[in-house]
Parts: C-alpha cells; structure tokens; sequence
C-alpha cells in the first residue's frame, strides 16, 4: 500500500510499504477513505517531537471502512464506515474505566521511554512517535486499528466523511478545551491560536453558553475563520494582547483560557522569540510557550487556563508566581476522544455544528509532500488539509 512516511525534518515521503495484517484479536483493518493533516503533526515534521524514526508512517485523523476485523471484535463487521479516535485505548483498564482514554494503561508498548520523558505514560497514539507506541499511522491506504471493539465509532451512510472526519481529533479536542473551563453563562473566554482545534474552541464554547469569545492569532485568514465560528478577532501583531483582553472585560481578565498552540508558538517580539527558538534549537528547552505564558496572565483571578495545544517536554520562564498567587486553575491533557464521540456525532447529525467549515484544501495522499509544506507555511491560507488515499 501506499503511506506517508515521516523521513526526517522537514521531509515527509509518499512511499510503497507492507500492508497492514491482524495482530490481535482486537485489531480491525481499515481502508483508509479520508484522513488529514494536523497541527501536531507539524511537531514531528519540523523535528520538535522526540523518538521519531525515518519511514514511520504518520497520521492519526482518519476514517475508513472496515475489511477485516480480529475474532475477538463483535461490535464491528466487514464494510462498516467508522472514525478512528487518535488515542489508542483498551477500554478495560483503570483510566478506560474512567473515561481518561488518552491515558489508556495498556496501549503504549513503550512506556518505559515515555516515563523517562514524562514521569508516567499517556496512551499510545497513531503515527505519533516510538514514545507514544510506535503505531503506524492513518495516512495511507489501510490501518490496523488495536481494540478495535471499543475505540472506532460506526458513520450512516448519508453522513459525508467531511463532516465526521473530524471526531477523531481537533473537534472533540477543541470541546474538551472549552469543558476543561467549567463555563457559566455570561462568561468571556480567550483562545490562543485561531488554528482548527481553535476555531472549534471558540464553536464550542458558544455551544456551553459563553458570552463573549475572543480568539489570538497573527494570521487574518485564521481570524476570519474563527470568526466565522463567533469569535472576536485578535491580532497581536497589531495590538498589546494583555491591554486588549483587560479593555475588554473591564479590567478583569477573560474567566478562561484556552492555549490552542502549544510548543510552537510565535512570539512578536524578535528578542524573546530568538531567547526561547535558540535554547528549544540547542534542546535547553522542548516548547516556545509564550501562548501559555501569556494566557496565564491575562486570565482573571481564580480563573482557568486550559491546554490542549500539544507539549512535549520543558518549558522555560514558567509565570508560576501569578498562577500561585491568584488562585489560577491549570488544566490540560490529550483529549480523551472515545467520550465524545456519541454526543458530538449527535449534534453534527442535528446541524448544531458543521466541522467540515475548516477544511481549505482538499488533495490525494500522493500530494502530502506538498501538503505539509503548505501547512506549515501557512500558503495559499492553508487551514486544514483532507488528504484521499
Ligand atoms: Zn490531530
Ligand atoms: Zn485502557
């Protein structure tokens, strides 16, 4: 079959690779209709993700149709259409049981490396680095999917893939991140990055009863996209983002926010970019985290910072003292996708929200090359690429 394959930093290669056969009896295999690329997989390109290794196939936002499941899967049969969800999850062990399925206990074969890095480990992941399992990942024609009975969900037949695609990551990760800020009506949340998990942040939000949402980007494109979704633009190459989000709110800070970015953040100021680009490049640090650092202090006093922008490691100039001192509340985690697929599929079903608004291009598998390249570079107002095997 054919794959896209991550082959060093800033290469990715469409190249012929073995089919994908059953190794447990929970194992289903899919063919691949529609995947795409992610935010977090310009982590592996640009080589910031450690435990990577040439010819991994990457991709963990894909959804098929079955054509072979393992004698142990009763929930699925041969011509199904399901989303995959990016975490790998057993659905029988303690964090499964509840709910935390990002932190499946006994899907990442490479724990030990993990807890080197990170103290304990999360779940394995599709095509997310040797740390994170070593799966082979979505984009390619086929995928072996492990505990296959708990974590796809099936698709009826009159849903495009467009519209469901994204169940198996940046929509239900954009939901979490706005659960994760407890949001009461009347509230004013602040989204870094106005990215696709951004933007459906910001949908989500207005979904849980905020008032106002105000979404930070440079980009104008990824501005327009989220406001399209509701939000309030900000772009903080033109303005003081602190100023603005105390004007605002009068004083007080947003009650929430959200860090949509992560590890890669941009910083406007060419001093304090180079600072923490230099130390990341020299492996002094894994993030540039000025989205978290200055989410942290504009929120207001008592609120809640919420992450799903992804980290790899360690950060830098962490403003602990204002998170003390004013009572803030940290939240963060991969999202445990598996627990919102039904209730997401629903209101995709009832037209309370239409993911496919994200996507900008559309290509075949063979163009991936092309395609990173392009996301990466924010070309052609790239803002969410479907890839079709
Ligand atoms: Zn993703
Ligand atoms: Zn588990």
């Amino acid at each position: 079959m054919k794959a896209n394959c991550w082959m060093g930093r800033n290469t990715v290669e469409v190249r012929e690779v073995p089919d994908p056969v059953i190794l447990n009896s929970r194992d289903a295999i899919v063919r691949v209709t529609s995947t795409s690329i992610c935010g977090s997989d310009l982590h592996l390109y640009d080589g910031y993700m450690p435990t990577m290794e040439k010819g991994d196939i990457l991709g963990h936002e894909f959804m098929g149709e079955v054509v072979e499941v393992g004698s142990k899967v009763s929930t699925l049969k041969v011509g199904d259409r399901v989303v995959v969800p990016f975490p790998i999850a057993c659905g029988n062990c303690t964090s499964c049981e509840h709910g935390l399925y990002s932190l499946c206990e006994n899907s990442n074969p490479n724990a030990g490396l993990a807890e080197k890095f990170m103290g304990h480990t999360p779940s394995g992941v599709f095509g997310y680095s040797h740390m994170l399992g070593g799966y082979p990942g979505g984009q390619a024609q086929y995928a072996r999917v492990p505990f296959a009975d708990v974590g796809p969900i099936k698709i009826e037949d009159d849903l495009p893939d467009e519209k469901v695609l994204f169940l198996s990551d940046i929509l239900p990760t954009g939901w979490m991140g706005a659960e994760m800020c407890d949001i009461k009506p009347g509230d004013t949340i602040a989204v870094w990055g106005a990215g696709p998990v951004g933007q459906f942040a910001v949908a989500s939000a207005y979904l849980m009863g905020a008032e106002r949402v105000i979404c930070i980007d440079r980009f104008p494109y990824r501005l327009r996209t989220a406001e399209r979704a509701g939000a309030e633009p900000l772009n903080y190459q033109e303005v003081d983002v602190l100023d603005a989000l105390r004007d605002i709110t009068a004083g007080r800070g947003p009650d929430a926010c959200i860090d949509a970015v992560g590890m890669e953040a941009h910083h406007p100021v060419p001093a304090m970019y180079a600072y923490d680009r230099a130390k990341q490049a020299a492996r002094l640090e894994t993030e540039r985290p000025y989205a978290l650092r200055e989410a942290i202090l504009a929120c207001r006093n008592g609120g809640i910072v919420s992450v799903i922008g992804v980290y790899g490691g360690l950060i830098d100039k962490f403003p602990m003292g204002s998170l003390m001192n004013r009572s803030l509340t940290l939240r963060g985690g991969q999202c445990h996708v598996q627990r919102y697929l039904k209730p997401l599929l629903k209101k995709i079903r009832k037209d309370e929200i239409d993911p496919s608004f994200v996507i900008s291009h559309r290509m075949a598998l063979e163009d991936a090359p092309r395609g990173y390249e392009m996301f990466k570079n924010k070309m052609d107002d790239c803002n969410k690429i479907v890839l079709t095997p």
